[in-house]
């Protein structure tokens, strides 16, 4: 398969313009706003099945056609580049070797949504990458790509670059709003949704890094190509972060609907020499573990929701035989109670109450009865709160105490018996 989202990663300053453009940057950009109507283009993203690469999944052609037909407000494209999903960092790769691409997605997608004005959102640890970005869009205002009657097709776009502070909460969507107006970074009640109530009361399409990075690709090739690329439903390719135990950790972009199996053994390399695999985390620490018997399973947004997990942010976590689960879900439920913004008891207590327990029973503390008392707090995080945080909190622990619920009484009953011994 040629690449096309990751075509120019290995190409040596890619993030300049010079080089982008000797790549064929900006053409189809200049094409379809010369050529095409924006209502013509959001009709060739519906067709390609382009879903929202951030983890959401959701089409993309569907959500630009929920802003409101008719409106006397200015309308907002937000880019979601906040990657904070632990186990990705497809983002980073685009933002940091192949802005350009991502930019030009910005300019036909504005122009598709008649916005004038798009925000990048990026996430402040990301240092590097936002030097280059900010770099890449200084760069596109010099040439007239951004700004005032771009490629002389009357349309205007405006283009801001702003950092985040280092909160994951801010890469829920209407976080990233409240956060990009200067308030907290505090999930809103849904409805009213973006599309209609946004970005300072404003109609707003939020979209993700890589979503947008695919629109030049699927302008200039068509719907039923980039469509043909995927799986039935599930456009085109998508960058997979692979990490964790194997030979070759990295991103690899590959059909969706690829076997999981295949990214492991065949792209990433399989794991270390000797070791066995254990279990996978197929989209970022949120989506629910596999064991090792459950790789054969494709790898997109329908296959793993079939598979009782998610494809999320595609952030591929391998563990072989070596790793040990209790540690693994200590980690999960430090995060989600360090991240938890706070606003909904079952999500601010039950992050905070989980990670008691797991701490309790990792340091050799816990009782059998514990896990139980887990179970039932994660299933009371799930579906009550403003956004899916306290489901993602919930998942790991459902999941990994269910698959290894024998790797945990083992675990406990080791560390009782070592603490008698010590008692006698
Ligand atoms: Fe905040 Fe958690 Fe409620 Fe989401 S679920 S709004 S992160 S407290």
């Amino acid at each position: 398969m040629e690449p096309i989202l990751s075509r120019n990663f290995n190409v040596p300053n890619a993030w300049k313009l010079s080089v982008a453009e000797s790549r064929g940057a900006y053409e189809t950009a200049r094409k379809t706003l010369t050529s095409m109507k924006p209502d013509e283009i959001t009709q060739v993203v519906t067709a390609a099945n382009l879903r929202g690469l951030g983890g959401a999944g959701f089409p993309t052609g569907k959500k630009w056609q929920f802003l409101p037909k008719e409106t006397t407000k200015p309308i907002y494209l937000v880019v979601n580049a906040d990657e904070g999903e632990p186990g990705t960092f497809k983002d980073r790769y685009i933002l940091e070797r192949d802005p350009h691409q991502m930019i030009e997605g910005i300019i036909i997608s504005a122009f598709a949504i008649r916005s004038h004005k798009a925000y990048i959102y990026i996430r402040g640890e990301y240092v590097e990458p936002f030097r280059r970005l900010q770099s890449a869009v200084d760069e596109a205002y010099a040439k007239n790509f951004l700004g005032k009657n771009i490629f002389g097709s009357g349309w205007d776009l405006d283009l801001v670059v702003h950092r985040g502070a280092g909160a994951y909460i801010c890469g829920e969507e209407t976080a990233l709003l409240n956060s990009l107006e200067g308030g907290k970074g505090f999930p809103r009640l849904k409805p009213p949704f973006p599309a209609i109530v946004g970005l300072f009361g404003c109609p707003t399409i939020i979209n993700n890094v890589e979503t947008l990075a695919c629109v030049p690709p699927i302008l200039k090739n068509g719907a039923e190509w980039f469509s043909k690329l995927g799986s039935p439903g599930n456009g085109g390719t998508h960058l997979f972060s692979v990490s964790g135990h194997v030979k070759k950790p990295g991103v690899y972009e590959l059909p969706m609907g690829t076997l999981l199996r295949e990214i492991i053994e065949k792209h990433a390399g399989g794991l270390r020499d000797g070791r066995k695999l254990k279990a996978v985390i197929p989209g970022g620490i949120s989506a629910k573990i596999l064991t090792a018997n459950e790789i054969d399973v494709k790898m997109d947004y329908d296959g793993l929701k079939a598979a009782g997990t998610m494809l999320g942010s595609a952030g591929v976590i391998v563990m072989d035989d070596t790793t040990c689960m209790v540690g693994a879900l200590y980690l999960a439920c430090k995060f989600f109670a360090h991240e938890s913004c706070g606003q909904c008891s079952p999500c601010r207590e039950g992050t905070g109450w989980a990670f008691k327990i797991v701490k309790r029973i990792y340091e050799g503390q816990g009782s059998v009865k514990d896990l139980d008392t887990l179970l039932k707090i994660a299933s009371n995080m799930e579906g009550r709160t403003i956004c899916v945080f306290a489901d993602a909190a919930a998942w790991p622990i459902q999941s990994y105490i269910t698959k290894f619920r024998s790797e945990f009484e083992e675990y406990i009953g080791r560390n009782v018996k070592l603490e008698m011994q010590n008692v006698k």
